[in-house]
């Protein structure tokens, strides 16, 4: 998904949040002429309502309690935000903190989350409320992952583990996720979105492999090329990584598999622990 680092970090309040529903009408062409498959998370009311130009938005400060700051145009401000999504992503992002929490208590309690964008009026996944751009987490016992400064990249092996850990999270529920690996769109922010459910990791993904390259390379020094083509050295380290972490079945077409390794890879990361 290629992003528009302009209207992207736009958020929709009052007034523009009223031009912006009645701007969806403007996409329901598209919908209804995506066919959308049983493994799309849309349902079929969504779909109806995006043909009608009513998607069914809602507004959130929080996701389940934790609330969502914006920092694009002022770093660290806690000030309470109007986010739009529709009903079913936030749920997505309801259940992805109760994994984000459970899988990082060691951490404490998340204290807050920031985001660049959920619903942003304009054509995609994020024009249709169903995508989330991660910048920041803090927890309180004072742990931050900060996309928003580049931790896939960062010096200190802690820092990308814990960014790994928290993408991992966000591909148990959300397939279409795009890191700092994968292109300099997404190097300050982790975008995950409703697109090609269910979960499961794919070879032929361009964001898959990176990820799996990505931790294969920070968790046991696989020494991968992060190019996102899944060849045969990406085949030996990430069989490597699933004997290691215990996984059996198959995570290319099994969801609870693949879902089961995400929390593996989480626990190693939020642990600052090799595999
Ligand atoms: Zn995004």
């Amino acid at each position: 998904m290629f992003e528009n680092n302009v209207t992207r970090r736009g958020f929709v309040t009052g007034a523009a949040a009223v031009a912006g529903l009645a701007g969806l009408s403007t996409i329901a062409p598209g919908l209804a002429g995506a066919a959308p498959t049983p493994a799309d998370q849309h349902t079929p009311a969504e779909i109806e309502a995006a043909e009608a130009g009513a998607l069914a938005m809602m507004t959130f400060q929080k996701i389940d309690g934790t609330p969502v700051y914006y920092w694009r145009s002022n770093r660290g401000n806690t000030t309470a935000r109007n986010w739009q999504a529709t009903d079913a992503f936030y749920n997505a992002l309801v259940a992805w903190i109760r994994d984000l929490r459970s899988l990082s208590s060691s951490y404490g309690s998340i204290s807050y989350i920031v985001s660049a964008g959920f619903y942003v009026n304009k054509a995609g996944q994020h024009g249709a409320g169903t995508a989330m751009d991660l910048d920041h987490v803090r927890w309180s016992g004072g742990n931050v992952t900060s996309p928003l400064d580049q931790h896939h990249a960062s010096g200190t092996a802690a820092l990308r583990k814990r960014y790994l850990a928290t993408e991992a999270v966000c591909r148990r529920r959300f397939r279409y996720v795009l890191d700092g690996w994968y292109n300099a769109d997404h190097r300050d922010h982790i975008h995950a979105d409703f697109g090609g459910m269910p979960v499961r990791v794919l070879k032929d993904s361009e964001a898959d492999t990176k990820f799996v390259q990505g931790t294969c390379n920070n968790f046991r020094g696989s020494g991968l090329a992060i190019d996102g083509i899944w060849g045969p050295a990406t085949t030996s380290a990430f069989n490597g990584l699933k004997s290691a972490l215990g996984v059996t079945g198959d995570p290319h077409t099994s969801t609870a598999v693949w879902q089961g390794m995400l929390s593996k890879i989480a626990t190693k990361g939020f642990a600052n622990q090799n595999i």
